[in-house]
């Protein structure tokens, strides 16, 4: 379009005005008013499900997410591969989460793993591969479809009590909003909305660490010198080239996959943005030295990155103090809850400066995770989902993973909006009603008589 003719045709839109440029004045933007059934802050892997299943149940819904897309961890730090579904060859986790894994392997042509393989040590072998741009589209799609308000870019200020709900104040690009809510869902990741309340969350001194997820291509891993390289990365790490977690699985560990998830960044949180912004930073920097150090070996001339996250993922900062708190005993003792609403199932996998090493569940057992784990304790109105859950910290190594995180997402979903057809706290709201509603929507729901799938 010649530079005249798309001058007038952005008048014609409104986007820019017909008068010659001038100086804009100062600008505060004015307060808008919303009200929702609904509000969800953090549109991460449980946020996007909570968001489809309360607008699926009919409920007015508003999904808040301070970042430019939906899906969090999934997608925005490329952890794109979800797990785990199934426990020893059998399905334990479907729902909303499934849906939208399995409709993007089809749309891009690609192949969920054989399920029916046991894979107790080599759980990544049941994780599934999803493309994450499309998971993202998929996901809004979803949300869309439901009604759910999206609100890109917007952050919440203040939060305060009043009758039957919540005032929320949002912050984002020229924008000032006000959401009346009945019902408040924090899916930060954070809990950082249960802190902002000035309920109480629990969080270790020394967190896990992050990875920024990135692959370099280039090279031709049978022609290259691996004792010689690593001689060469030691050195690096003495001057201070490489740090020691630039790749945690040495130089044989890099060359098998290009990078991936090999590096560590040491206590990577995400819970302020100058914490996140650091985060950010230390990964990319890790990212820089790695590039550099292997550039000036023989054998990587050709070396160029074919991926690189646009955020460090984060694997550990606050969680809830719940009604319910998991313990790893009652993990790994696959304890069914009386007030069970959905199953989880991963090793406990705890990162640390050294790697990790995943301690795999024993044969036949199924964790399961209470309802009142999602429930910060003494509060009213208000859930959690996601990694933020109420569990002790190696409990919650395992309980983090995706699968579970949307399982969570959406039992959270499903009470809100129960609650708020009941006028009442999601605590109040019927087991049975939620549960029933959950396999309604295709859930799988622990029944109460079960003792893992033994
Ligand atoms: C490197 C790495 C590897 C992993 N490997 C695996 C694996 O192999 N398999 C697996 O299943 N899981 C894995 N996990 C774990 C899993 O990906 C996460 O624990 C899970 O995705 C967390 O989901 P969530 O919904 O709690 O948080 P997130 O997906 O992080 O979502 C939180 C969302 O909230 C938004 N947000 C935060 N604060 C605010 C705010 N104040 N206002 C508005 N929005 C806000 C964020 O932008 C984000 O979109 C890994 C994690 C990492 C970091």
């Amino acid at each position: 379009m010649a530079s005249k003719s798309r001058r007038q045709f952005l008048v014609s839109l409104g986007a820019l005005s017909a008068a010659p440029a001038v100086l804009a004045a100062k600008t505060t933007p004015s307060l808008q008013q919303l009200s929702a059934d609904v509000l969800i802050i953090g549109g991460g892997t449980a946020g996007t499900i909570t968001a489809i299943q309360a607008g699926r149940l009919g409920a007015r819904t508003i999904l808040v997410e301070s970042g430019s897309q939906l899906g969090g961890t999934t997608t925005t730090a490329g952890v794109d591969y979800p797990g785990l579904f199934h426990a020893w060859t059998k399905q334990v986790i479907a729902g909303i989460g499934w849906e939208l894994v399995t409709k993007t392997v089809e749309l891009n042509g690609d192949k969920l793993p054989d399920f029916s393989q046991q894979t107790a040590k080599q759980h990544s072998r049941h994780q599934v591969r999803v493309c994450g741009p499309l998971y993202a589209a998929l996901a809004e799609e979803a949300c869309l479809k439901a009604g759910v308000q999206l609100r890109y870019y917007e952050f919440p200020t203040g939060i305060e009590a009043v009758a039957d709900g919540w005032k929320v104040r949002l912050a984002g690009k020229g924008t000032q909003i006000e959401v009346v809510a009945k019902q408040l869902v924090d899916c930060t990741g954070n809990a950082a909305v249960v802190g902002m309340i000035g309920l109480p969350r629990r969080r270790e001194a020394v967190i896990q660490p992050g990875t920024l997820i990135y692959r370099l291509t280039g090279y031709d891993r049978e022609r290259v010198d691996v004792s010689a390289l690593e001689a060469k990365a030691k050195e690096a790490i003495k001057t201070g080239a490489l740090l020691r977690t630039d790749m945690n699985g040495g130089v044989r560990g890099f060359l098998g996959s290009g990078g991936h998830n090999n590096m560590h960044v040491m206590g990577a949180d995400s819970s302020t943005s100058a914490l996140h912004t650091d985060a950010n930073i230390r990964g990319r920097q890790a990212v820089l030295r790695i590039i550099r150090f292997f550039k000036s070996q023989p054998g990587f001339e050709k070396l160029r990155i074919e991926r690189l996250m646009a955020e460090t993922g984060i694997r550990e900062t606050y969680r809830i103090v719940g009604e319910a708190m998991i313990t790893l005993d009652d993990y790994v003792a696959g304890r069914v809850y009386p007030d069970a609403i959905c199953y989880a199932f991963y090793p406990i996998d705890l990162h640390d400066e050294h790697g990790v090493r995943p301690e795999p569940l024993k044969e036949g057992i199924v964790p399961t995770i209470p309802f009142g784990a999602l429930i910060p304790k003494g509060s009213c109105n208000l859930m959690v989902a996601g990694r933020c859950l109420s569990s002790d910290r190696l409990a919650n190594s395992a309980l983090r993973v995706q699968a579970p995180c949307m399982a969570m997402g959406q039992a959270a979903g499903v009470t809100a909006t129960l609650a708020v057809r009941q006028s009442t706290t999601p605590s109040k709201v019927s087991l049975t009603e939620i549960r029933r509603t959950l396999a309604e929507h295709g859930a799988i729901v622990p029944s109460p008589s079960a003792s893992g799938l033994k």
